[in-house]
């Protein structure tokens, strides 16, 4: 099993950014793109036919199972076409301007990406890859910015500038793929988590990044199919989880489509509460949102739905609240992630105390759901759950301080007992 080597974790270490962004590509890349665009790259440059196909599974393999950085190492593809494809195109990665490590072993990555069209600027997304001691989780974005505002999430306060791609989405993983030496024959950098059973470093990917990955469901699906391929990325998919804060017209669709676990950003009770924590609860309450998990395809006693429930102090956090929430869940295959607030600059909540944490996840205990209370990851370099920004924020000493105040630390301790 892979194991968190602790001893080894690293200091946050903070690499100046650059400032500026490298020059417009001139070629476009293959990395992240589906079969279909693979096979429309190729019939550009005259493959088409059985050879198209052929030469299709063969760029597929190099690109996502050995992290082919070049056009010249797939030695089972000819010459010819090999500098056809590398006059066409590249597989270039979007480019990392910014990587930090954790005291815990998080990493984070600030990515610059492309225009999408002419006249549009580069933009930067995050990816934040979670070690522990039986998984390496990936936590990808879907969109840059985000138009949902929920009122407790740092990514909430910037607006959205666009969607991502699918092959943006796919590169994420690339890259930390990359980073992390998860390719084969690589070796991982100093002091990174190291699986001791030789399997890879990514096991899990969350679509818990920037975003609402249900606003841009077709992306998302799209870049689901090339995650789960078994010929290409492999991953499984009890091992992808796609986390929404309640698009319920999507809800259904993308479960038959991909058939990946759901999240579901609840965080209230009551839709007076909600509508201003999750302002889509306006337009899908809570009831409806509950159905739509009701019947959510992928879902079992096997395969349950996580329920994640910030706790703010003194807003959501009473034990009248968990009762509640164990009502509402009644009937539902459901799991109920309890993440203490992580505090971010100009941020109006306070996490709940760790006392008042423990009675809550009793009353959830008790009703015989299972209750983990998340341990807060990366919080020295603001990778934690809402705190994803693409901007690198100059902290003032206030902030710092309020990121890691005492008693903070304090129930940071006591959480890391309890994952
Ligand atoms: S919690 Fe998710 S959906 Fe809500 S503002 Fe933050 S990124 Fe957007």
């Amino acid at each position: 099993m892979p194991t968190l080597d602790l001893a080894n974790a690293k200091p946050v270490v903070v690499p100046p950014a650059t400032t500026e962004p490298r020059a417009l590509p001139a070629k476009p890349s293959l990395v992240g793109q589906g079969r279909d665009e693979l096979k429309a790259a190729l019939a550009a440059i005259g493959i088409e036919g059985r050879e198209a196909r052929m030469r299709v599974s063969q760029l597929w393999g190099w690109i996502y199972q050995r992290g082919a950085r070049t056009f010249e190492e797939m030695s089972n593809v000819s010459k010819h076409l090999r500098q056809a494809l590398a006059e066409a195109y590249t597989l270039d990665r979007p480019e990392v301007v910014a990587e930090q490590v954790s005291q815990d072993g998080t990493r984070k990555w600030l990515m610059r990406i492309p225009p999408s069209m002419a006249g549009e600027k580069w933009h930067e997304i995050e990816t934040v890859y979670i070690p522990t001691r039986d998984r390496g989780t990936l936590c990808i974005s879907s969109q840059v910015g985000c138009t949902l505002t929920c009122s407790f999430c740092h990514t909430g306060t910037q607006k959205l500038v666009r969607n991502l791609t699918a092959a943006e989405i796919v590169a994420q993983v690339i890259v930390a793929r990359d980073h992390l030496g998860d390719w084969p024959g690589q070796e991982p950098p100093e002091g990174a988590f190291v699986p001791t059973d030789g399997g890879r470093f990514v096991t899990n990917i969350v679509f818990m990044g920037m975003g609402e990955p249900l606003y841009n469901v077709e992306n998302v699906t799209g870049a689901l199919m090339t995650l789960l391929d078994p010929d290409g990325l492999q991953f499984s998919k009890r091992r992808v989880t796609l986390s929404t804060s309640g698009v319920v017209p999507e809800i259904g669709r993308v479960g038959a489509e991909t058939g990946v676990a759901l999240a579901i950003s609840l965080h209230a009770v009551r839709d007076d509460l909600r509508d201003e924590l999750v302002p889509l609860n306006r337009k899908y309450p809570i009831a409806e949102l509950l159905d739509a998990c009701r019947t959510y395809p992928a879902a079992s006693n096997a395969r349950r739905i996580t329920f994640e429930y910030v706790m703010l102090k003194g807003v959501n956090d009473s034990v009248d609240d968990a009762r509640r929430l164990v009502r509402l869940l009644k009937g539902i295959p459901a799991k109920i992630n309890l993440i203490p607030f992580n505090p971010w600059p100009g941020s109006k909540y306070e996490c709940s105390d760790w006392e008042q944490i423990e009675r809550f996840s009793e009353v959830v205990f008790e009703a015989g759901y299972s209750s983990p209370v998340r341990t807060p990851r990366g919080r020295d370099i603001l990778a934690a759950c809402g705190q994803l920004k693409s901007e690198t924020e100059r902290l003032r000493a206030k902030d710092k301080a309020a990121l890691m105040s005492k008693a903070e630390q304090d129930a940071f301790r006591a959480m890391s007992m309890v994952d």
